[in-house]
C-alpha cells in the first residue's frame, strides 16, 4: 500500500486517484476548485464517466480515497505525488504550463521528507527539467526528491478500463529508486512497462497522440477522395484495417477529432518542434485536414438544404465523442457557431453534455431527446456517434422532420437502408 497524492482532480486525476485507491492504496486527490472538492466530498461526481461514480463512492467508504483543496496536506501525507493539472493551449498553440509551475512551487514549499514527483499531465519535452529546477529552487528543507514522467493514455468514455488494463505503462525516470517505486506501484497491472529517460517519456505521449490524430486525418483525406469518385470509405477502411501493420482502429471517417487531447497536444507538439528549430510540416497538415473536415460537413449541409438562412437544423451530439460529457474543443461547437452565423436556428440534444453546452452556447434550443430535435427541423445533423442515435426510431424521426433529410457526420447508418426508409441521407465518404 502506497500513500499517493494526485494534484488536479479532473478527468485524469479523478480516474487515476480512484483506480489507485481501488488497488488498495491510500489516495488524496487535491484540486484548487473548492466547489469541485466539496461536491466530491459529499459523494457527487462532477464529470460523467461510466462506472466512475460507484468506484469513487466505494473507495471513500473504505477510507482509501480522500479529497482536499490543500496541497500542503497532500504533500505531507503522500510519498508519491502525481501532477495531473490541465495543460491547455495558449494563444500560440503552446502548452500553458502555469498550473504545473504553481503546483511544483507549492509541492517544494511543503516537502519535509523524500517525495517522488510524477508528471501525469501531458507536458512538452523538458518540462521534467523545469519541475526539477522549481523543486530545487523553492524547497525549504534539505530533502531529497526524484521526478518522473508517467504519461496517461486513458480515453474518456472508457477511462477506468483503459487505466486498469493499459496497453503499456510508460515510466520516464532518472534514478533506479524512482523506477523501483513506480514499478512497485504498477505491479498489479498486467501490462508491459516501458522504462525510459524523462524526455523520451514526454515525447512518447505527444508522438502517440499525434500519430492517432494522423490516422484520423488520413482516413478523412481518403474519405474526401471516396466522395469525389464514388467509392465507399467504410469498405476502404475495412480493407486497409485488416492489414496488421495498419490496424482497424482510428479509421472511422467523419468530421474529425476534438476534445482536450488531440487538438491541443498536436498544436503543442508543432510548437515544441518549432522551438527546437524544426518546422514539422507533417504535423501541421494533420491539424489542417482536421479543421477542413468541419467545413466539408457544413458544405454537405449547404448543398443539401440550399439556402441556410432561417432554416432550422437539429444537431445530434455535442460532446466531442460518445460516453462523455466533455465538450472541450468539440467539433459541434464550431459547427453550431458557423451555422448560426449563416442565419440557421439550432435545436440540439446530447445524452450527457447538455448542461456543459448551455454554459458556452448561446441561442440554441436544447431538447430532451432526438425526437424533440427532429420536430419541425429542416434536417438532422449527426455530430457525435452516441449509441442512442443508432437506435432511434427512424420512422418517427422521418414523420417529425419538415423534410426527411439526415446529414451524418459520423457514418452511423447504412446509406441503402436510409434510402429505403425514404430519407435523403448524406454521409462522409460514402453514398
Ligand atoms: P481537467 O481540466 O479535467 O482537470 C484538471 C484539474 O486541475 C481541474 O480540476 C483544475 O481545477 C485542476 N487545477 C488546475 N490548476 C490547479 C492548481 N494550481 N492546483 C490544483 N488543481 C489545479 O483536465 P484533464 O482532462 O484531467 O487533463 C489533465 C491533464 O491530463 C492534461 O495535461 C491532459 O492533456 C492530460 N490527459 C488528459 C486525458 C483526457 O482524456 N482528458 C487523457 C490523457 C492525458
Amino acid at each position: 500500500m502506497e500513500k499517493i497524492a494526485i494534484i488536479g482532480t479532473g478527468y485524469v486525476g479523478l480516474v487515476t486517484g480512484t483506480c489507485f485507491a481501488e488497488l488498495g492504496n491510500k489516495v488524496i486527490c487535491v484540486d484548487s476548485d473548492i466547489e469541485k472538492i466539496n461536491s466530491l466530498i459529499s459523494g457527487e461526481i462532477p464529470i460523467y464517466e461510466p462506472g466512475l461514480s460507484a468506484l469513487v463512492k466505494k473507495n471513500i467508504k473504505r477510507k482509501r480515497l480522500f479529497f482536499s483543496s490543500e496541497i500542503k496536506k497532500a504533500v505531507r501525507f503522500a510519498s508519491i505525488i502525481f501532477i495531473a493539472v490541465g495543460t491547455p493551449s495558449d494563444k500560440k498553440g503552446a502548452a500553458d504550463l502555469s498550473a504545473v509551475e504553481s503546483v511544483s512551487t507549492e509541492i517544494a514549499r511543503y516537502m519535509k521528507s523524500y517525495k517522488l514527483v510524477v508528471e501525469k499531465s501531458t507536458v512538452p519535452v523538458e518540462t521534467g527539467r523545469w519541475v526539477e529546477d522549481t523543486l530545487h529552487t523553492f524547497k525549504k528543507k534539505k530533502v531529497k526528491f526524484d521526478i518522473a514522467s508517467n504519461p496517461e493514455f486513458l480515453r474518456e468514455g472508457c477511462a477506468i478500463k483503459d487505466f486498469m488494463q493499459p496497453n503499456r505503462i510508460v515510466i520516464g525516470v532518472q534514478t533506479k529508486k524512482a523506477e523501483n517505486i513506480l514499478r512497485k506501484l504498477y505491479k498489479p497491472f498486467k501490462a508491459p512497462i516501458v522504462v525510459t529517460d524523462i524526455k523520451s517519456a514526454e515525447i512518447i505521449k505527444h508522438a502517440s497522440n499525434s500519430f492517432l490524430s494522423m490516422k484520423i486525418s488520413f482516413i478523412n483525406t481518403i474519405s474526401k477522395i471516396c466522395d469525389l469518385c464514388g467509392a465507399d470509405i467504410k469498405q476502404v477502411a475495412e480493407g486497409m484495417g485488416l492489414d496488421k501493420r495498419i490496424g482497424k482502429e482510428f479509421l472511422n471517417a467523419g468530421i474529425g477529432y476534438g476534445g482536450f487531447c488531440f487538438p491541443k497536444d498536436l498544436a503543442a507538439f508543432i510548437h515544441i518542434a518549432e522551438s527546437l528549430g524544426y518546422s514539422a510540416e507533417m504535423l501541421k497538415v494533420i491539424a489542417k485536414v482536421n479543421q477542413d473536415q468541419k467545413k466539408i460537413f457544413i458544405d454537405k449541409i449547404k448543398s443539401t438544404l440550399w439556402n441556410l438562412n432561417n432554416k432550422t437544423i437539429g444537431i445530434l451530439g455535442i460532446a466531442f465523442k460518445p460516453n462523455t460529457d466533455d465538450i472541450r474543443m468539440a467539433p459541434s461547437l464550431d459547427i453550431i457557431k458557423i451555422l448560426q452565423k449563416e442565419g440557421v436556428k439550432i435545436k440540439a440534444y446530447d445524452p450527457k453534455a447538455t448542461d456543459k453546452a448551455k454554459k458556452v452556447l448561446n441561442g440554441v434550443e436544447f431538447c430532451k431527446d432526438p425526437y424533440e430535435v427532429a420536430n419541425g427541423s429542416d434536417c438532422l445533423a449527426i455530430v457525435t456517434e452516441w449509441d442512442e442515435f443508432k437506435k432511434m426510431n427512424l420512422k418517427k424521426i422521418k414523420r417529425l422532420l419538415k423534410q426527411p433529410i439526415i446529414i451524418d457526420g459520423r457514418n452511423i447508418f447504412e446509406p441503402d437502408v436510409m434510402v429505403k426508409l425514404g430519407f435523403r441521407y448524406v454521409c462522409m465518404g460514402r453514398r
